[in-house]
């Protein structure tokens, strides 16, 4: 019989939203008439913006025509998005980064599991706590990790905790580590870098010859002109980082799939003889073998995000989820709750009332006014005690959420 990965056993059997999935629908069963207001996974509900489907009819027109058909892409993507993304994506905003360096994926989730191919398997790693459970469950998978204790934390790797005492901004580690996940502005606590946090993590890479993988999934919702976009607005992050962005929370791409990774060609990496190595040539070689490139309809959506009326309709987009989470954050405040995220980020992050735990406080929600959030405590250890609602939904679904947690906690 062949041999698994028993690096798998380990994995925490995709607890949270199964659990999550589980108390709603005994939830229903038993109470069939509820109207359950789901406020709990980071899944956008509005549509995709006019001039990016508009952008896609005539890509599909093209494949109609023999003299415009396309088969294979370049793996890396198309050029012309390649292009649209340095020129608006940063070069517009002063970072040093060119086409050749951004690489076009299907997902950021992959990419950020994927990129762990290109990395030697001792490399130590450190997680903010809360975390997006991808990076944790990808190091899992890839051995970086021992067994997971009763607070589901793993033997090996390093969490940096993130709560109100410390303003969710972590200190640097006491150990020195390899690779360092960051999440700006934040899944889930909705806390946000300034540049000065960013540099003093440039600073401490660059020192410990560590690399940054920097998830910039968010960055659209940035509304504070003096935060930082992306990590290369930061002097020397082109020799210790590599930034993960993607179309799904910005454009409305989850279901329809694009984003894109960018490693500068100065970012290098040690070999077992100790030479250093490009990490572009790896990350090229690795998406060259493993991968296809992302269908030349959605490049074409992507791409029209770019255009004046794609910008303004994404900013459309944009403001309706800051909006419902604004409204969300003051109901909140209003009844006295402790509220952190939801203004440069579609997270509102709350501490739960008189020290609930934070399943305590879903099974309270749930029960007494109908509404489904996510507890704290599955993101990691440090949640425990918090909640996290998210602000992509319907306005009036939004807006009778409120209702109910006045009349519940007012
Ligand atoms: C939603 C999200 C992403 C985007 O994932 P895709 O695979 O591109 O849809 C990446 N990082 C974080 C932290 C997210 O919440």
């Amino acid at each position: 019989m062949a041999n698994i990965n028993d690096n798998f056993l380990k994995l925490k059997a995709g607890y949270l939203f199964p659990e999550i999935g589980r108390r709603v629908n005994a939830f229903c069963d038993a109470n069939a008439d509820a109207n359950v207001i789901k406020l709990g996974i980071g899944d956008v509900t509005e549509p995709l913006p006019e001039a990016i489907r508009t952008a896609m009819h005539s890509a599909i027109d093209e494949m109609g025509q023999s003299q415009t058909f396309r088969g294979y892409g370049p793996e890396q993507g198309y050029a012309f998005l390649r292009e649209a993304i340095a020129t608006n994506d940063f070069q517009s905003r002063g970072c040093d980064i060119s086409p050749e360096e951004i690489f076009i994926s299907d997902g950021s989730k992959c990419d950020t599991g994927n990129i762990l191919d290109i990395f030697g398997p001792g490399n130590t790693v450190a997680v903010q706590d809360p975390v997006y459970p991808v990076y944790v469950d990808t190091n899992v998978m890839a051995g970086r990790t021992g067994e997971a204790d009763e607070n589901g934390r793993y033997e090996g790797l390093t969490y940096l905790p993130c709560t109100a005492d410390n303003d969710f901004t972590p200190s640097l580690p006491e150990q020195p580590v390899d690779m360092i996940y960051l999440c700006y502005p934040n899944n889930p606590t909705g806390s946000v870098a300034s540049k000065e946090t960013l540099k003093k993590w440039v600073d401490y890479a660059n020192e410990n010859g560590s690399i940054i993988l920097f998830d910039a999934a968010y960055e659209a919702f940035i509304t504070d002109d003096s935060i930082p976009h992306s990590i290369y607005e930061i002097d020397g992050a082109r020799n210790c980082a590599i930034e993960f962005r993607s179309f799904s929370k910005n454009a409305g791409f989850t279901g329809t799939r694009c984003a894109l990774t960018v490693v500068p060609k100065s970012l290098k990496g040690k070999t077992a003889n100790g030479d250093e190595q490009e990490i572009h040539a790896l990350w090229n070689r690795r998406q060259s073998t493993k991968f296809n490139g992302v269908s030349y309809i959605i490049q074409r959506g992507a791409e029209a995000a770019y255009s004046d009326a794609g910008k303004e309709q994404i900013k459309t987009l944009i403001n309706f989820y800051l909006e419902n989470a604004s409204i969300l954050s003051e109901g909140l405040q209003s009844v006295g709750i402790n509220v952190f995220g939801g203004v440069n980020a579609p997270y509102i992050w709350l501490k739960t009332p008189e020290g609930m735990k934070s399943w305590e406080f879903f099974d309270h929600l749930l029960d007494k006014a109908h509404l489904v959030g996510t507890p704290g405590s599955g993101f990691g250890a440090s949640g425990e005690g918090y909640f996290r609602l998210s602000a992509f939904n319907s306005r009036a679904n939004v807006e009778e959420a409120v209702q109910r947690l006045k009349s519940l906690m007012g």
